[in-house]
């Protein structure tokens, strides 16, 4: 599955939807990026999706903050966006330091400037099948699996991960559209017999290959989430790919996605907040 080409898809409708928005209300889609001190590896998402925003015709406000900076500090820096009227989205990057209390910070984003998905409300309204923003990664992989027409409704999917942003979203998503979700995390046991009888698998575990070819059910669908430095994914490719009828590849599946998410829920939120249906 070539996420970089359906992503791509995504983004130009997103880019149309956000000058078409532009022309009518003379305000343009906004998303402010908060970055908590200098992690490379933070510096480098903000400014590609900063980048990605550009090229869609989002602005984008960024707002660099001290590794120092206090819980209350972060807290009342995101809540001043969530208040401005300027600001349509809010993009908060993990991690924020282990001295900062995170779901605080994240909390302090208003539900409808939520474009990453990162808040109990917008969980919870996912959880409900409601309206609202889901997570950017487990909403990515669901439009990719839907563009390749995969069928999901009785299917077995397996999902390897159960953290909060990823594994967790990304199965009640599945179920959502009645595949029957089976979770894997470290304290499963017999791991291996599980992935056997996936029909749909999803990878979110950031382990280099850590599933192996073999396992993979002959035409099964799979969908790696991985990523690990030198793009390593979490499944190994060449030998899986042989056996899934659909895969994704790392780079160029899942990650491209996941941006795509993020733009077309900045767009949607700034139409929701400048009154155009
Ligand atoms: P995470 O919070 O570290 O969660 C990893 C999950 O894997 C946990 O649920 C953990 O189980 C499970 N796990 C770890 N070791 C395991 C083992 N030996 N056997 C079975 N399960 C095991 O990571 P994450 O944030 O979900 O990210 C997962 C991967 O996705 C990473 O490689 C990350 O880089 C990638 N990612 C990619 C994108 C993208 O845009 N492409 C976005 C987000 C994340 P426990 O819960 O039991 O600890």
């Amino acid at each position: 599955m070539d996420g970089t080409a359906v992503a791509r898809r995504i983004t130009d409708a997103t880019a149309a939807a956000a000058a078409e928005l532009t022309e009518r209300t003379g305000t343009a889609p906004c998303i402010a990026t908060v970055l908590v001190g200098e992690d490379p590896a933070s510096v480098t998402y903000v400014r590609m999706k900063r980048n990605r925003c550009a090229q869609a015709g989002i602005e984008s406000r960024h707002v660099p903050l001290p590794a120092s900076i206090s819980t209350a500090g972060l807290v009342e820096a995101v809540e001043g966006l969530s208040a401005d009227p300027s600001v349509h989205g809010i993009l908060l990057q993990h991690p924020v330091g282990d001295h900062i209390d995170e779901r605080a910070a994240f909390e302090a984003i208003a539900p409808g400037k939520d474009v990453d998905g990162v808040t109990m409300h917008s969980f919870a309204a996912m959880a409900f099948g409601l309206p609202g923003f889901v997570s950017c990664t487990p909403g990515g992989i669901l439009r990719l699996l839907d563009a390749y027409d995969v069928d999901l409704a009785g299917r077995h999917a397996v999902v390897v991960g159960r953290s909060a942003i990823l594994g967790k979203p990304a199965g009640m998503l599945l179920l959502g559209r009645n595949a029957t979700v089976t979770y894997c995390h470290s304290r499963t046991k017999d791991l291996r017999s599980i992935v056997r009888e996936a029909d749909v698998l999803v990878a979110a575990v950031g382990r280099p290959r850590f599933i192996a070819g073999e396992d993979i059910k002959p035409g099964a669908v799979v969908v790696d989430a991985g990523y690990s430095p030198g793009n390593i994914g979490d499944v190994a490719f060449e030998t899986a790919r042989l056996r899934a009828g659909l895969i994704t590849p790392v780079p160029g599946g899942v990650g491209p996605m996941t941006i795509a998410v993020l733009l077309a829920q900045t767009v949607d939120a700034a139409r929701a907040q400048l009154g155009v249906a």
